[in-house]
């Protein structure tokens, strides 16, 4: 029992267990790696719009600070507690070490409902939670990027508030801004399509055809909008969106570049088609090439997991399936082909790392050299996975995170335990 504690945190720690038995570390050695080097709780006070104030609680958990900064989205959400935060900042550290960057893993958030305050009070929120956590990030210390629930204006409103501390212009300090304040190209798009450009890989290699495959997103926001937008264009058909709001079916495929237009205009995709409103419980389980959950984490439980009618299980979200659902997977490998999280959706930190570059060094790629460098990447990471799960017969997310940990793990036996 840890502070930490809960079925998110528990999840993690889960996976940690199968990993560490399968690479033999010793039991003293496992606290070290697993538990969160730093966690900060903040309490975030603001006007309301009515006059009065309200207090938000935000989360900061820093899991590792071994190969460098440590690096991680910031989430607002009602479900926010500082156990989800830290198995998400530990999941981020097997990714950053999977593809190779010199990062440790973070995340942050605060429990609040954006949609129930105004673009006001998401802006006071915002600017009061990065003033909280000036004394415990920075461009060498930890890096923030958006998460569920904020995007690049929040990332631009952080970036403003830090710079504003220090007294100068400090872009670096997150990632995920706008182009126009120090963001790089080609990161709004990274993480969604890095989890098409996978799933694309994996159905050429199973020899599945492109044009008129099938596809169904799970979540329209940030990267599920943009994995269907890819999928689209790579000649799929998209069968079925769900959001918060509800779900959208079309045997033929979707509209999609219609339904981005829709929902950047009304906020989701509700009010875009009321023929085509379907039940949201079914879209998890509809027979397609690829299901991509890219909303939330455990959505696919052991019921589901028995159910899925998917070829490539492209998992967008992170921590979209649960342990127990891995046990059903593990006897269905020949069924469905699982591109993990920690692989699936790292084009987004890989993005989020050349913005941090590109602004350390105030020098500016092109989109084409951010997205050639993305895939180079991915392609690395995939073929290492894959690998290591044909030579050790394991699954795809044994490997990707066996590979992780024991990144984390030779750095720090090498830099050994100080003092
Ligand atoms: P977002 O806030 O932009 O979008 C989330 C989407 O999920 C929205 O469309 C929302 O309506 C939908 N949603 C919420 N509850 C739902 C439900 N019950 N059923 C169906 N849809 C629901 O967030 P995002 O940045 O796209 O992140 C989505 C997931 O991807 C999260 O797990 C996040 O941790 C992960 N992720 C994001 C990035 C990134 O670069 N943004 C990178 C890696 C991983």
């Amino acid at each position: 029992m840890t502070v930490y504690s809960g079925p998110v945190f528990d999840m993690a720690v889960n996976q940690f267990g199968v990993i560490a038995n399968h690479l033999s570390i010793p039991m003293d050695e496992r606290d070290r790696l697993l538990l969160p080097k730093r966690a900060i709780t903040v309490s975030c006070p603001i006007h309301r719009d009515d006059g009065t104030i309200a207090v938000y609680q935000g989360y900061r958990v820093q899991h590792h600070l071994t190969l460098g900064p440590t690096k991680g989205g910031t989430r607002f959400a009602p479900s926010v507690d500082i156990g989800e935060v830290a198995a998400l900042a530990i999941w981020m550290s097997w990714k950053c070490a999977l593809v190779g960057l010199p990062y440790g893993g973070a995340k942050g958030g605060i429990s609040v409902d954006v949609a129930a305050i105004s673009k006001r009070e998401l802006e006071a929120l915002s600017r009061r939670y990065m003033q909280e956590m000036i004394p415990f990030v920075g461009p060498h210390t930890d890096v923030m990027a958006p998460d569920m629930g904020t995007n690049e204006q929040v990332m631009a409103w952080f970036m403003d508030t830090y710079s504003m501390y220090q007294g100068r212009t400090v872009t670096e300090i997150v990632t995920g801004k706008p182009v126009a304040s120090g963001g790089t190209l080609g990161r709004r798009e990274a993480t969604g399509r890095g989890v098409a450009y996978l799933a694309k890989r994996v159905m050429l290699e199973l020899a599945l055809p492109l044009s008129g495959g099938t596809a169904v997103v799970q979540g329209f926001g940030n990267v599920g909008s943009y994995a269907a937008l890819e999928l689209h264009s790579y000649g799929l058909k998209v069968i079925a969106v769900s959001d918060h709001t509800g779900a959208l079916f079309d045997a033929n495929g979707l509209d999609i570049p219609a339904l981005m237009k829709h929902t950047a205009k009304h906020g989701s995709i509700k009010g875009f088609s009321t023929q085509l409103a379907f039940d949201p419980a079914e879209i998890l389980t509809l027979r397609c090439d690829v299901l991509a959950p890219c909303a939330m984490e455990r959505v696919i439980d052991a019921a589901v997991a028995e159910r899925l009618q998917c070829r490539v299980l492209a998992e967008g979200a992170n921590g979209p399936t649960t342990p127990d659902a891995d046990l059903v997977l593990d006897n269905r490998r020949d069924e469905v082909f699982l591109i993990p999280d920690i692989l699936c959706n790292s084009g987004g930190v890989v993005v989020s790392y050349f913005e941090w570059v590109q602004d350390l060094q105030q020098l500016f790629w092109e989109e084409e050299e951010v997205m050639r460098r993305e895939y180079k990447i991915l392609d690395r990471a995939f073929e290492a996975m894959s690998a290591r799960a044909k030579a050790d017969n394991i699954s795809h997310r044994t490997a990707a995170m066996a590979i992780g940990v024991e990144k984390v793990r030779a750095a720090k036996a090498t830099r050994g335990l100080f003092p």
